[in-house]
């Protein structure tokens, strides 16, 4: 699934640089996408010992809200540019196994000093396909959730689907379970062009789904597009745009297809064995600004460089997140964040297996993060709002942003990438559609030139 703007990127194998790619207009393998500071590749071992010991440290009275992330990485069948940590070759026995793993795994934190006395305010189920597991096994894994982490004050519990996984029945189960937060993985709905990606699913099970989802009535549905994926052409992008606003969702997520190393596609395009030609990042960005416009008229607005909404829709998992919430990161490749700890859990099926079964945390390298490397983390995820409030980080950490920044600010401004106002930033929209690349440029200078994973 695409949805999870705000931090997941569970493979930990991509070999890519932090450099900025501004500007960047020829087809070319790496990924622009930015989900977190400082970069995974400055993560370690070492420092899983500062992790363990801010989950066993008492929370602060200003400690900030806390949410819950947890990794079902199954999958139908595996996309052509997939980067993320998943398995589509494990039986109902394997992922019924994994479901008490993860359940144990929740039960671990609940009863850590760092969580106590602290309400759970947003969960998310992301993946892989949460929409893969069976409804009675789900239902199992959120009873125990639920018996460990009350969901009484949870404000949104986010759940991703495959639509050829849903039933109407599943659904209902999905809904009834507490799920405020429906996240659809359409990418697109021409079916030339889900069997080229290798999607699992075709668009007869995406028209089959919608009223199902608009009858039973979820407090939000989020439907998820690709921009640029194989074979696209502007006659099949206008076609699916029109069809994602025909469709009525409350947000339209839009990415732009990113080609890290480890996909297939990248192997492809690398060999010279890539059968079709893949749209250069130029040609992205026009499509995606059409999905803009065309969703602006429809009554849509910016929430995000890659999210537009309408009415009342928040996403409190990402804007949590990019305002320095802590997370506990559960399941395989999980990210977390707790106590100014970032951590990552095993990406190997047995070794977390074998951790969580014997009692120990799962993490295998962390990040004692500095109030400046928060400062400049929360800057940046911000910026992909498409503005920054200056007042914000004054009053949180005690700095002017514009001052800091002002040499980087100055020289995005000159290329017509922002605007600096007399209290904070706007993203222009040649900003906007590019806002991952600019973003390293506000990093400090050790992480510069440093690979993203
Ligand atoms: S649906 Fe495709 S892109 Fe999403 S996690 Fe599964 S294999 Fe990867």
């Amino acid at each position: 699934m695409m949805e999870n703007e705000s931090s997941q990127k569970p493979d930990a194998t991509r070999p890519e640089p932090a450099t900025s790619r501004l500007e960047m207009a020829e087809t070319e393998v790496g990924s622009v996408f930015v989900s977190n500071y400082p970069p995974y590749s400055q993560w370690s071992e070492q420092d899983v010992a500062a992790f363990e010991k801010a989950l066993h440290t008492a929370p602060q009275a200003d400690a900030p809200p806390l949410g819950m992330y947890l990794h079902i990485p199954f999958c139908r069948k595996r996309c052509r540019f997939c980067y993320f940590r998943v398995y589509t070759d494990k039986n109902a026995d394997e992922v019924q196994t994994y479901c008490d793993a993860l359940a144990r795994e929740v039960d671990a934190y609940a009863a850590l000093p760092v969580v106590q006395g602290r309400p759970l305010r947003f969960v998310y189920f992301g993946g892989g396909t949460p929409s893969y597991i069976a409804a009675k096994h789900l239902a199992e894994l959120v009873r125990r959730i639920q018996a460990a982490f009350s969901w009484d004050q949870v404000e949104e519990v986010t759940f991703e689907c495959e639509p050829g996984t849903l039933t109407r029945p599943k659904l209902e189960n999905i809904q009834a379970l507490g799920i405020t937060r429906l996240s659809l993985g359409v990418e697109h709905f021409n079916d030339h062009i889900l069997q080229l990606n290798g999607r699992a699913h075709v668009s007869t099970e995406i028209e089959r789904v919608l009223p199902w989802i608009h009858e039973i009535g979820f407090e939000q549905f989020n439907l998820d597009l690709i921009a640029g994926m194989i074979g696209e052409t502007w006659e099949t992008w206008r076609d699916t745009v029109e069809k994602a606003i025909d469709a009525a969702p409350d947000s339209v997520t839009i990415y732009q297809l990113e080609l890290p190393f480890n996909t297939r596609v990248s192997k492809e395009f690398l060999e010279g064995t890539l059968d079709v030609p893949l749209a250069d990042w130029a040609q992205k960005r026009e499509w995606h600004q059409y999905a803009i416009e065309r969703l602006s008229e429809a009554g849509y607005v910016v929430s995000s460089a890659y999210t537009m909404v309408r009415g009342d829709c928040t996403f409190r998992y990402r804007d949590s997140l990019w305002r320095g919430a802590d997370m506990m990161g559960t399941g395989v490749s999980s990210f977390g964040h707790v106590g100014g700890v970032h951590a990552q859990n095993t990406a190997n099926w047995s070794e977390y297996l074998d951790a969580v079964a014997a009692g120990r945390l799962p993490v295998t390298r962390a990040l004692s993060t500095t109030s400046h490397d928060r400062l400049i983390r929360e800057f940046i995820l911000q910026m992909k709002t498409g503005s920054i409030d200056a007042a914000y980080f004054d009053e949180k950490f005690g700095v002017d942003v514009l001052k800091h920044f002002a040499a980087p600010l100055a020289d995005l401004a000159g290329r017509g990438m922002l605007t600096v106002r007399g209290d904070g930033i706007d993203l222009t929209r040649a900003g906007l559609l590019q806002a991952d690349g600019l973003l390293p440029a506000f990093y400090d200078a050790e992480h510069q030139n440093a690979r993203y994973t």
